[in-house]
């Protein structure tokens, strides 16, 4: 009651120092990463199909198939790349529709569209993901696919989602960019779809500078995807395709992206181990804490531990409580407050919202395969804003001190603490 006063009202701050950048791989990189990547340098065999025998690219994908149990990986150029080769893989195109969450990075919405086809938004639920019981509604004659996203690492809710694509006969695509070393019931993510991509970008848990991973059990499907990933794939290992060749484009990774990625992968276990063993620390200190309510989380088990999310009763407190947080000297945002449109979220996906296109006929909005009726508005997920609205997210990172950690539970309690009288107040 009588704690001492909040930072944002001229108290002493809960964190003496700054925290350092939530950053995942890249605060890993050292000696070896730079040794990897100036081996392949000294060798100046710097792309991957020079050497079929010897490729750090196809290392990288042997480990990503060993960690899925998929025996098909490929590696490309990004996340964004994963996901247009691995819709393409699939067959998806003109004329189809893909239900994506409304949160989600934009990428999921653009590689839609760029393979031809339409997104069709759906809900998220209090995962954060989507929710599988708006799905069903979603359903269209077009529909041929569902693109779950383990936000924030956070696993969506698998079994649900994959009962609906199941019984109303859909493919599965997970982007599992946020989410790369996760898993859902002890079975690794990536590996529920027909396909599964991950991105290895600055941002994500490991990196590989740039690049992604996309991961199959189906042979067809890794053929298709690896021809859109390579125009000329079907002459550097001529005799392994199933499929004719059709146009592609080249999202190559090369063998300085793919020794940086070897490298990395090697160390993703300690950094989630880390990452979770700090998440644990913070949720179970917190476990009483009055006021706030967790995020929920499908599978504790397997969630990357990326961040710690949590609900207030609105938006307007939300926004409080995070500013109320950053006072106290903490990492820590709600949606409405970047300052920046969060391309996170999709009323800031102007190419979907506003139906744009980069060809002079709107292409593929105006493809008459498509329903040239469906609308888009800024409040069609009015329950994903709302959910969205009033999350207060703590970025974590493995390098973050005992002292960071006590500090992200002390700060938080004394914000809750405070926040009905002090929420009320500014409201
Ligand atoms: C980062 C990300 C992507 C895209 O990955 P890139 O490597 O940046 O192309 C796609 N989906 C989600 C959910 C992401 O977070």
């Amino acid at each position: 009651m009588t704690s001492t006063p909040l930072a944002l009202t001229g108290g002493a701050p809960v964190a003496s120092e700054p925290y350092p950048a939530p950053w995942l791989g890249p605060a890993e990189i050292g000696d070896e990463e730079i040794e990897a990547v100036s081996a392949v340098l000294r060798s100046k065999k710097i792309f991957r199909f020079h050497d079929l025998a010897d490729s750090q690219c196809a290392r990288l994908e042997r480990l990503f198939s060993e960690m899925t149990g998929c025996p098909y990986s490929l590696a490309v150029g990004g996340g964004t790349a994963a996901l247009i080769c691995g819709l393409v893989g699939l067959g998806i195109g003109d004329g189809d529709e893909v239900i994506i969450p409304g949160h989600t990075y934009i990428a999921s919405a653009s590689a839609t569209l760029i393979v031809g086809a339409i997104p069709v938004l759906a809900e998220i639920d209090e995962s954060l993901n989507l929710d599988p019981n708006d799905i069903e509604a979603r359903i269209t004659s077009r529909t041929r696919a569902i693109m779950p996203v383990h936000m924030r690492g956070v696993p969506c809710r698998m079994d649900a989602i994959l009962d609906v694509a199941k019984r109303r006969n859909l493919l599965v695509i997970e982007d599992c960019s946020q989410a790369c070393g996760g898993s859902y019931h002890g079975k690794p993510l990536g590996s529920f779809g027909d396909v599964g991509c991950f991105s290895l970008q600055q941002y994500k848990v490991i990196t590989a500078g740039e690049g992604g991973i996309l991961v199959t059990r189906d042979k067809q499907v890794f053929d298709r995807a690896a021809i859109r990933h390579d125009s000329a794939m079907c002459y550097w290992r001529p005799e392994e395709s199933s499929v004719r060749p059709f146009p592609g484009e080249n999202f190559r990774m090369n063998e300085m992206e793919g020794a940086l990625g070897v490298v990395q992968f090697g160390r993703m276990k300690s950094i989630l181990a880390r990452l979770r063993a700090i998440k644990r620390r913070i949720l179970t200190s917190l476990a009483d804490c009055r006021g706030i309510r967790f995020q929920e989380v499908p599978d504790p088990e397997g969630d990357c531990a990326v961040n710690v999310a949590f609900f207030l009763a609105d938006a307007e407190t939300a926004m409080w409580f995070a500013k109320a947080l950053r006072a106290e000297g903490l990492p820590a945002g709600s949606v409405y407050d970047k300052g920046i449109p969060d391309r996170h979220v999709y009323p800031y996906w102007e190419c979907v919202m506003e139906k744009l296109s980069s060809d002079r006929h709107g292409r593929p909005w105006t493809s008459p395969l498509h329903d040239g009726t469906r609308a888009y508005a800024k409040d069609m997920l009015p329950r994903t804003l709302e959910i969205l609205g009033r999350c207060v997210v703590i970025p974590l990172s493995q390098t973050y001190s005992e002292r960071h950690v006590d500090w992200i539970i002390e700060g938080v309690r004394k914000v809750a603490e405070a926040a009905p009288q002090a929420g009320g107040a500014t409201g």
